[in-house]
């Protein structure tokens, strides 16, 4: 979920990472106000791994999600943990299903520029309400259970 577009829409390099070699290894480099950073879903993920693991950015290596930190800390089992990330893929598919049921979207594209997307109409159907919904809990869960504040040294 750290790759494909759920937890993160982009992701930024920083100083140490060889930019020139990872856009030769398939990211999509980009530059915005002097800062470099390549979107989500990321090419390197295929088939739930990184194809360039080994060289993999900086910001990609120190990443733990709360789950893995808890899992650390001692503060929750792997099964525990397991049942998180099976509650948030489920959360997923249900928005990604009404995702695609209401507009064709950019798949190039992170989820919640997808459903941002999706919801682009001058007509809202009950459809649209509930996959505002669904998307409002999915964001609060992944907020509460995955992401971590960006540590202070990062750009
Ligand atoms: S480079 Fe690898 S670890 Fe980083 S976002 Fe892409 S697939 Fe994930």
């Amino acid at each position: 979920m750290c790759c494909d577009g759920t937890l993160f829409h982009s992701v930024l390099l920083q100083s140490g990472d060889p930019s020139r070699k990872l856009a030769s290894l398939g990211l999509k480099i980009k530059i915005k106000k002097g800062r470099s950073y390549f979107l989500q879903p990321c090419p390197a993920h295929e088939g739930n791994r990184c194809r360039i693991y080994e060289d993999r950015p900086v910001r990609c290596r120190i990443f733990n999600c709360q789950q893995l930190l808890r899992l650390f800390a001692g503060e929750a089992t792997e099964a525990q943990a397991l049942s998180k990330i099976q509650e948030a893929r489920r959360q997923v598919d249900h928005v990604n299903h009404l995702i695609d049921h209401l507009s064709e979207t950019n798949q190039k594209r992170g989820l919640t520029q997808r459903c941002a997307q999706a919801l682009q109409t001058d007509v809202k159907t009950p459809r649209h309400a509930e996959l505002e919904t669904a998307m409002k809990k999915l964001a609060l869960f992944l907020e509460n259970e995955f992401r971590v504040k960006p540590e202070t040294n990062l750009v």
